[in-house]
């Protein structure tokens, strides 16, 4: 082996695999091991959710490439089956366990990577070890779930966190026929990831498609004989026979830690931009690894495959002489929840508050296309500013429209340090299949240069349904036409109609004294009818942030408003 660099990898998913194809691709004599303790390398774990609901139908599908792929085109030797037992610094050697022979072996290097991964949180709760109650992140468990389906009568699917895992298994589930319930303990959906108007809509989405999420739950026992049959929370009782343990992902550190690699806070292995860990033959990388996060400096875990990806390049060109750097993470994250995709990236506003940023938010409707295009979806955007400094912090896209595009347009603006007035410019493609001439990332960083300003004045549909059940003294006018009143309405008693072209002559029925809100929508009337308000001395105006679009709560009326009838009421920007 003299004169060759020797270079192990511990795990075969994301960041080893990645690792070890650019380390090939840097040096092509190294000698290259990949030790991974099952028996494929690079499963598509990404893709479980759509093995499990049928869309995708073959597990064959979901491995990308098999070992033999790596040995014949990439030179790599590979030990699948066999599991690393133990790394001795010193003597630069990995102890390896064959996990079908059950033999032992020593593996020298001269560069490490560790790339274990994570494991799946599961808390040690009565009845936990009965049959019928998975984990969620290997096709072994994607496997378990299709027999039971298959196999078994089942019809009630308890999932266990309302995070992106336990999201997109409730659309697997459902797909299959199974009545889904969600347990979470925290007070909504995606707790950790969206601001509540964001998860008000997710949750009031899943209501549409049957599926019932019961939030600040935190789940005690399972019971069942042999086979799981009742999930008990905080406060309910739920009949199971299936459950799915969605709780998130720790990272998978200890060999690390039994070796003496430092660990960062979050536990995850501390490495530093090269990803280097406190060993300098050592490097680290994927869900085992801790990152900080770019826009708060925070240190924090991403267990994501794109990052993990990311992650092996880095090692890759490092472990073969180069000096890469990665630059940490923006915490950005999608997912598809039946028709609705929800994206977000950056810092929530609830986050960056904790944070110590005083913020400057905003919640803004839009529309795929141009409004008059047909069969184009709406989405709700948030977006969230630094006050001082109009930097731009971090952004939400929900809808059944185009979200991925928001997200990544707002990944590359929070990338370079974007403002809200560098947002605004943006030069975005257009032409009316694809978007209106202004993105909705356009009108929500006009609506917060417009607060900044002093034009807009709002107040987001969740402090307006604080006043309401408080009874405030208020006088809400709802801007729209009586046939959408009609349609549907907000029922409070401090509601009136008055319809945005009769404002002006009915300026004298309106009390000057009294504090106004008012909606429409979309928001772009109550805006208009904010600044017509404003214009003839009215003091105490604001009008609701997204309106009815971002009204997550019950309306009275005769018909829901059609998206189609939605993207109308959107042709005027804010
Ligand atoms: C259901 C599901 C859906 C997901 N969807 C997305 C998504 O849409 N987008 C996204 O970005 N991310 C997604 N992820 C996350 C993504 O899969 C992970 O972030 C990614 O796989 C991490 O890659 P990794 O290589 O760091 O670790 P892992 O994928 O965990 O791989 C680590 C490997 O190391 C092996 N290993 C561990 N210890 C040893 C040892 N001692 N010896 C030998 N081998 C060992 C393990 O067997 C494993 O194969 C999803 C995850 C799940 C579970």
């Amino acid at each position: 082996m003299s004169g060759r660099n020797n270079i192990v990898i511990i795990g075969g998913t994301a960041c080893g695999p990645k690792a070890a194809a650019r380390a090939r691709r840097c040096d092509p004599h190294a000698r290259i091991t990949i030790v991974e303790q099952s028996s494929n390398l690079s499963t598509a774990t990404c893709g479980l959710p759509y093995y499990v609901s049928g869309l995708i139908e073959n597990e064959g599908d979901l491995v990308a490439r098999a070992p033999g792929y790596y040995q014949e085109v990439m030179d790599l030797q590979v030990h699948p089956c066999t599991r690393a037992v133990a790394i001795n610094r010193a003597d630069h050697a990995v102890s390896l366990l064959d996990l079908i022979s059950g033999s032992a072996s020593t593996l020298e290097y001269d560069k490490l990577v560790v790339a274990t991964g994570s494991k799946p949180a599961m808390p040690d709760l009565p009845g936990s070890s009965l049959q019928g109650i998975f984990t969620f992140t290997r096709i072994k468990d994607a496997n378990g779930i299709r027999e039971m389906i298959r196999e078994r009568q089942i019809r009630k699917a308890v999932i266990v966190g309302a995070g992106l895992i336990g999201l997109e298994m409730a659309e697997a589930l459902a797909a299959r026929g199974l009545e889904v319930t969600i347990l979470e303990a925290l007070d909504r959906a995606l707790p950790k990831l969206l601001d509540p108007e964001i998860a008000a809509y997710l949750e009031k989405h899943l209501r549409d498609k049957g599926v019932r999420l019961l939030a600040g739950q935190p789940v005690m026992a399972f019971e069942g004989n042999q086979w799981v049959h009742e999930v008990v929370s905080r406060d309910a009782r739920l009949e199971a026979d299936l459950v799915v343990m969605a709780l998130g992902a720790k990272p998978n550190v200890g060999l690390a830690r039994e070796c003496g690699l430092a660990l960062g806070s979050t536990g995850g292995v501390a490495v530093n931009e090269h990803l280097l860990t406190n060993d300098l033959d050592i490097y680290a990388g994927g869900d085992c690894v801790e990152n900080v996060n770019r826009v708060s400096g925070k240190a924090v875990l991403a267990p994501l495959g794109s990052t993990a990806n990311k992650h092996g390049r880095v090692i890759g060109t490092n472990v073969t002489g180069g000096s890469e750097t990665f630059p940490g993470v923006l915490g950005t994250a999608i997912a598809k929840v039946f028709d609705c995709n929800v994206g977000r990236v950056g810092l929530s506003e609830s986050e960056a508050r904790h944070a110590g940023f005083e913020v400057v938010a905003c919640l803004v409707p839009g529309y795929e296309y141009a409004t008059y295009y047909p069969n184009g979806q709406e989405i709700l955007v948030k977006l969230v500013a630094e006050k001082a400094t109009n930097r731009l912090l971090g952004g939400q896209v929900i809808g059944p429209g185009e979200t991925a595009k928001r997200i990544d347009v707002l990944a590359t603006a929070l990338s370079f340090g974007a403002t809200v007035d560098d947002l605004a410019g943006l030069d975005l493609a257009y032409a009316p299949p694809y978007n209106s001439a202004l993105d909705p990332l356009h009108n929500a960083a006009n609506l917060i240069r417009n607060k900044r300003d002093g034009y807009a004045k709002t107040l987001t549909p969740m402090d307006v349904k604080d006043r309401v059940d408080r009874g405030d003294d208020f006088v809400w006018l709802d801007v729209r036409s009586p046939g959408e009143w009609d349609n549907a309405h907000i029922d409070v008693p401090q509601g009136r109609l008055m319809p945005l072209r009769e404002l002006r002559t009915k300026l004298d029925s309106i009390p000057r004294d009294a504090e106004i809100l008012v909606s429409c929508q979309t928001s772009v009337r109550a805006y208009q009818a904010q600044r017509i308000l404003d214009g003839a001395g009215f003091r105490n105006v604001r009008f609701m942030e997204a309106s009815l679009v971002g009204w997550p709560y019950a309306m009275s009326g005769t018909r829901p408003v059609s998206s189609d009838e939605v993207a109308r009421l959107m042709a005027i920007a804010p």
